[in-house]
C-alpha cells in the first residue's frame, strides 16, 4: 500500500517530535524550533517524494537527523573563522589583518559594559573619543593630532571634504587609483564636494606641474601613495619634500593618502612609514588600520593640530566615527607597537624567515602524512608592496581527485581553509599560518583529501 502512496509513508510530526532523539535536539535548540525544523523536512520529502517512491522508506531517526543538520546549519553563524593558506598576508576578502589578542581583549572589556568612550572621568563632563588613540600616535609616529573613522577612504573623503571646502584638490594623473572593489580615488575627491585637478601624466609628474596648476581657488596637494600597482620604467614623480615646500610657499595643505599605514620603518618591508612621512614635511597622513598597522578596520588621520580642528568639525564625521568595540581593539593595537610589536600577528608573520615558515611546513607535512614541502613566494597584500614577493613555503599536493576538488572541500569544511592552486597542485602556503592553527588545518586536509 505504501508504494501505492507514498506519501503515507511520512510519519506525522508529533511522533517524530515525542521520540528520544528530538527530545535531545529539542533541549539543545527549543521545542518550537525542532517542531518548525521538522515540518520543513517533511515538507521537502512531501514534495520530492512522488519522484522518487522508494525515498518514502526513511526511518523516522533520519528525518530527525535531517533536522539536526538544518538546525546546525542555521545556528552557524556566517561569517566564519578560515584558515589562509593562500600565502598573502593581508588578504583583504579574508578579512585582512587577524588581531592581537590584547586587541581582542580591549575590544570584549569596551563591549561587555558601559565605557568611558566619550565621558572625561576626571571631570565627570564629555569627553573625546579619540583621547586614548592621540597620545600614542604621537609618540609612535610624531604627529601633533590624530583621528580615527571607519576605514581609509572614510579618511581620505572627510579629510579632503574639510579641507578642500569645495575647492581644488591638485593630484598627480599616476596616482588617480582604484582603491580595489570599484572605488576609485576621484570619486571620493568628488564625493567631499571639491574639484580635482589633474597634473602630470601617467607616469612622469613634476613638481613645477603642480606649481602651474596652483590657483586661487586651490587648498589640496593630494599624494596618493601607488600602494597596489607600480609603475616601471621612464618615470618621475614629485617627492613629500619638494610638495611640502611647494604646499608651505603658497599657502596650502599638503595631503598624503599612505594606504597600508607602517607604523615605523621595518626591515625588508620597503613602504614609506607613518612617521617619515610626516617628518618629510605632510600636513595630514591618511592610512588603513588593518593594513601594515595590523589593527581593526579603520582609517587613521594624522598631522598638524591646526589643520585637525576643521577636521574634527566637518559633519562627516559624525557619520564616519568609529565603534567603541574598534577603538578599543585599534588602542590596544597601537600601544603594542610601542611596547612589543612582535605580539602583533600581522608583524609577526612579515618577520618571520623562509626557514621558520618552511619548517611549519615540515611540521604539517608529519601532521597529515602526505604533500611535499616546497619554496614559493608569499606576498604581504592589502595594497602594500606590490608585485614584491616574499620568501615562503608550502606544502604542496597532487591529489587524484584533483587540486580544484580537494581545495573545494578545504572551502566547504568544518573549519574552511583556502588554499591556492598552481598549475595542477594544491598549495597549501604556511606563511599566514599561526602555529596554533597546524592541527586543525591538518585534520581539515586528512578529512578532504580522503
Ligand atoms: C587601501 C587603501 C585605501 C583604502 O583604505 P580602506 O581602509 O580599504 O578603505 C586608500 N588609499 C590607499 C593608497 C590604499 O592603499
Amino acid at each position: 500500500m505504501d508504494a501505492e502512496n507514498p506519501l503515507r509513508a511520512l510519519p506525522p510530526v508529533q511522533r517524530l517530535l515525542d521520540g528520544p532523539e528530538a527530545m535531545a535536539l529539542s533541549a539543545r535548540h527549543g521545542r518550537e524550533a525542532v517542531k518548525a525544523a521538522l515540518r520543513q523536512v517533511l515538507e521537502e520529502a512531501r514534495r520530492t517524494l512522488p519522484a522518487l517512491p522508494m525515498a518514502g522508506r526513511q526511518s523516522d531517526q533520519a528525518f530527525v537527523a535531517q533536522a539536526r543538520d538544518l538546525l546546525d546549519l542555521r545556528a552557524r553563524p556566517s561569517l566564519r573563522r578560515v584558515i589562509n593558506a593562500t600565502g598573502i598576508v593581508l588578504h583583504t576578502n579574508l578579512g585582512r589583518a587577524p588581531l592581537a589578542a590584547e586587541a581582542l581583549a580591549a575590544a570584549e572589556e569596551a563591549g561587555a559594559g558601559y565605557s568611558n568612550l566619550e565621558f572625561d572621568l576626571g571631570t565627570g563632563r564629555r569627553g573625546s573619543r579619540t583621547q586614548g588613540i592621540e597620545p600614542l600616535l604621537q609618540e609612535l609616529a610624531g604627529s601633533e593630532a590624530a583621528l580615527a573613522v571607519n576605514n581609509g577612504a572614510g579618511a581620505i573623503l572627510l579629510a579632503l571634504s574639510a579641507l578642500a571646502q569645495g575647492g581644488e584638490v591638485i593630484v598627480s594623473r599616476g596616482e588617480l587609483v582604484e582603491i580595489g572593489g570599484g572605488f576609485r580615488i576621484p570619486d571620493v575627491i568628488r564625493q567631499g564636494g571639491a574639484k580635482l585637478v589633474e597634473v602630470g601624466s601617467t607616469n612622469r609628474t613634476r613638481i613645477t606641474d603642480y606649481a602651474g596648476a596652483i590657483g586661487p581657488d586651490t587648498r589640496v596637494l593630494l599624494k596618493v601613495h601607488q600602494s597596489n600597482y607600480r609603475i616601471h620604467g621612464f618615470t618621475e614623480e614629485a617627492g613629500i619634500e619638494a610638495l611640502s615646500s611647494l604646499a608651505r610657499e603658497r599657502g596650502l595643505a599638503l595631503v598624503v593618502d599612505l594606504g597600508s599605514g607602517l607604523v615605523r620603518c621595518e626591515p625588508g618591508l620597503a613602504e614609506p612609514s607613518l612617521a617619515e612621512t610626516l617628518a618629510a614635511g605632510a600636513d595630514i597622513v591618511t592610512c588603513s588600520g588593518d593594513k601594515l598597522l595590523g589593527g581593526p578596520q579603520a582609517g587613521l588621520i594624522l598631522g598638524r593640530e591646526d589643520l585637525m580642528a576643521p577636521i574634527r568639525r566637518h559633519p562627516l564625521l559624525r557619520a564616519l566615527r568609529l565603534d567603541k568595540l574598534t577603538l578599543a581593539a585599534l588602542e590596544a593595537t597601537l600601544r603594542l607597537h610601542r611596547d612589543s610589536p612582535d605580539r602583533i600577528p600581522v608583524m609577526r608573520m612579515l618577520r618571520q624567515t623562509a626557514a621558520e615558515i618552511s619548517a611549519r611546513a615540515s611540521r604539517l607535512a608529519e601532521l597529515v602524512g602526505a604533500g611535499e614541502v616546497i619554496g614559493t613566494e608569499g606576498f604581504t597584500g592589502g595594497g602594500s608592496l606590490p608585485g614584491e614577493g616574499r620568501p615562503s613555503a608550502a606544502l604542496a599536493f597532487d591529489p587524484a581527485c584533483g587540486a580544484v576538488e580537494v581545495a573545494r572541500r578545504l572551502r566547504e569544511g568544518d573549519h574552511p581553509v583556502v588554499g591556492r592552486i598552481a598549475g595542477d597542485r594544491l598549495l597549501i602556503d604556511l606563511m599566514a599560518v599561526s602555529d596554533e592553527e597546524l592541527p586543525r588545518l591538518a585534520c581539515a586536509l586528512v578529512l578532504a583529501l580522503a
